[in-house]
């Protein structure tokens, strides 16, 4: 809230004149009394001997100060809350997607999800509502007990005796509240997973059927969290409970004592009235208090996990800047060596998915990764995206070791076309800019020519405007992905990395999609992950990984020559035994 300190001051100035204005209120009607009862006319501080019809048309100015600084003060709160809260979101948002993928490996997307929105929402109660209460009760406690003090001190001794019991039930109390409100919020993120993983999975559900396991498995999740919610409810009815009973105590001790002093002719009627009025005032004060103070303590439990998000560690983007070669080239060669890579994924420290690999790839080659299924293949892709860095051994990269360039400014030289493409929401034309953000309609045409995808672009009424997604149209597969090689066309890489679809296209699509693969790859250093064997017979090198490890290299007839290698195995297995 640092940035909106000023009106945040500004908006506490007008509370303050608001509820100052409100504590006269007691005094004024106190007053009225006692004019009503003296013969129509009374004394007042400051505004001396006063008709009743007076004091009623002061009341009604305070009254019109009151609602005037009610307003100043709402509006500004709200001012300063609802922009803190856009920055926390922002904030939080920009820190989630600089997180390293190691912890997105470790967390469920629906979680961070629901930390998101869910978390946040619970801080703008506390923000919007909760903060300006508190500070009109401090002002009313503070101000009413005040003016209490000057009329009655035993009567004052009386309220505060009550005190120290119920800021003691408040610590209790408070302890258990922010523990249930985390569990809540933690059970809840665990349901919100649920729905964000179907509906985003829809089509597998609906094809198994399994509609009503998940609303099961929702309603499990769902009353999971409502059991924790009712725990934390019946402590904090126990809480208010307490509150009231001890706080109608106190107000009780008052009264009663106030009456006597009436009966003994201590006190006047409209001293009475006054005290009566201050005395809800700050018993008020106090009753809100204590619920706000377990809306505190539930907004801190939310608290506590944004700003666990907040301080995880971000990847680095930054040079090491004692390294020695660390002037930066306008643009890479291309050369990737693995040397010794050895990996294991920081979910699972204990099972090592790459050993000693050894793999060299020279400017513009073409290197095909082939192997069974949990090889390993798409590791290394990760790796050469420095998504993760390897345990042992190093990835070099121009013979430099990769960690040594500036992250961001790797990553702008590679393109990744993978087998799922991500369309967003918008126009085709965004969508292939993403390659590149801010590229000209032209440099956006000449891509989508290079890619085999202009044609099919313009056979739409609204060409590269139209709209695709869930209000848009939807593209076919080979289509999809002929846009992400317009966009890696767009990126313009040296080192490019394709993650072959595994389901085939028909072979005309194929052929459109194979024709403008081989425009991308031209020129620029390939790691092509591959699954269909056919498709990767003219590249320079195929690595066959088994296991982890490089267990064959070789273009592909001198792999197919080995009687016993596993690249013949896998190829017959493709193509039946020759
Ligand atoms: P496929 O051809 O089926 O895509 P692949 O050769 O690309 O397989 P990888 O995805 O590299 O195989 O996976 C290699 C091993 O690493 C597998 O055993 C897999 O279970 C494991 N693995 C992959 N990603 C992670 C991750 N984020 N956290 C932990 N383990 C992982």
């Amino acid at each position: 809230m640092r940035p909106y300190r000023g009106r945040f001051f500004a908006g506490l100035v007008a509370l303050f004149i608001g509820a100052s204005f409100g504590l006269v209120f007691p005094l004024l009607a106190g007053a009225l009394i006692d004019a009503a009862i003296n013969g129509g006319r009374t004394s007042l501080p400051l505004l001396g001997s006063l008709t009743i019809n007076q004091i009623a048309l002061t009341l009604a100015v305070t009254i019109s100060i009151q609602a005037a600084g009610s307003f100043n003060s709402a509006l500004s709160f709200s001012h300063v809350g609802q922009s803190a809260l856009a920055d926390l979101r922002s904030a939080t948002y920009g820190r989630l997607l600089a997180l390293p993928m190691t912890f997105f490996g470790q967390r469920r997307v629906g979680e961070l999800a629901s930390r998101v929105s869910t978390d946040i929402a619970q801080i703008e109660g506390a923000l919007i509502d909760s903060l300006p209460q508190a500070c009109r009760q401090v002002v009313f406690l503070g101000g009413g007990l005040a003016l209490i003090a000057t009329t009655s001190l035993p009567l004052t001794a009386v309220m505060l005796g009550t005190l120290p019991l119920l800021i003691g039930a408040a610590v209790f109390f408070g302890r258990r509240l922010r523990r249930f409100s985390r569990e809540t919020q933690d059970r809840l993120a665990d349901s919100q997973t649920i729905v964000e993983e179907t509906l985003q999975a829809i089509a597998s559900v609906k094809s198994f059927a399994n509609e009503r396991f998940e609303l099961e498995r929702y309603s499990t999740a769902n009353h999971a969290t409502l059991a924790v919610a009712l725990q934390a409810a019946r402590w904090r009815a126990v809480f208010v409970a307490f509150f009231i009973a001890a706080l109608f105590g106190g107000i009780l001790i008052v009264l009663w004592y106030g009456a006597l002093q009436l009966q003994a002719g201590a006190l006047t009627g409209g001293e009475l009235t006054r005290f009566v009025l201050y005395t809800t005032f700050v018993g008020g004060a106090m009753a809100q208090s204590a619920e706000l103070f377990s809306q505190v303590q539930k907004t801190v439990g939310a608290t506590q996990r944004v700003r666990e998000i907040l301080r995880e560690s971000v990847e680095d983007n930054s040079a090491p800047a004692n390294d020695p070669n660390a002037t930066q080239p306008e643009r890479l060669r291309g050369e990737v060596t693995f040397d010794r890579v050895s990996f294991c994924y920081p979910a699972r420290p204990d099972a090592p998915v790459l050993h000693d690999v050894e793999l060299v790839a020279r400017p513009g080659e073409r290197i095909a990764l082939v192997g069974p299924s949990g090889a390993g293949k798409s590791t290394l892709t990760a790796l050469l995206l420095r998504f993760y860095d390897p345990d042992a051994g190093a990835l070099l990269i121009d013979g430099r070791d990769a960690r040594s360039y500036p992250l961001h400014w790797l990553r702008n030289q590679m393109a990744l076309v993978p087998q799922d493409v991500l369309l967003f929401g918008g126009s085709i034309r965004e969508n292939i800019a993403y390659g590149r953000p801010g590229a000209d309609d032209q440099a956006i045409e000449a891509a989508a020519r290079q890619a085999n995808a202009h044609d099919f672009i313009m056979s739409f009424p609204e060409g590269y405007a139209t709209l695709v997604g869930d209000r848009g149209i939807k593209l076919s597969g080979g289509q999809r992905q002929r846009i992400a090689i317009a966009r890696a066309l767009l990126k313009n890489p040296a080192i490019l990395i394709l993650d072959e679809a595994t389901s085939s296209l028909d072979s005309e699509s194929e052929r459109l999609v194979q024709d403008a693969l081989d425009r991308l790859m031209e020129g620029r250093t390939t790691f092509v992950v591959a699954h269909r064997l056919a498709t990767i017979r003219d590249v320079d090198h195929i690595a066959v990984i088994d296991g982890g490890r490089v267990v064959e290299t070789g273009t592909h007839d001198e792999l197919s020559a080995r009687p016993d290698g596993l690249y013949r195995r896998l190829s017959s297995l493709q193509f039946g035994p020759r």
